[in-house]
């Protein structure tokens, strides 16, 4: 089992769990998967959740205006 965050065509992330790395992208060819905000079902990939064993995982990017757009605009999180 393993962690992939997807984004939307819209820049919604979201997790889901997959077996593995082709089960990931089996699901993502075949749009077996859609955002659960928009219900797109244009997903890509997003960086690697941080499932993996003991490494601090990387910060996630951060909205670049002061105090974050509050509304996913620049697709990031705040
Ligand atoms: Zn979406």
């Amino acid at each position: 089992m393993i962690s992939y965050t997807l984004i939307c065509a819209k820049g919604h992330e979201f997790a889901e769990h997959f077996d593995d790395f082709d089960d990931c992208q089996a699901k993502l060819k075949a749009k077996a998967l859609k955002c659960p905000t928009c219900g797109s079902k244009s997903l890509t990939k997003g960086l690697s959740a941080p499932n993996v064993g003991g490494q601090a995982a990387a910060p996630a990017p951060t909205c670049p205006a002061a105090g974050g757009c509050m509304n996913g605009a620049c697709g990031l999180k705040r």
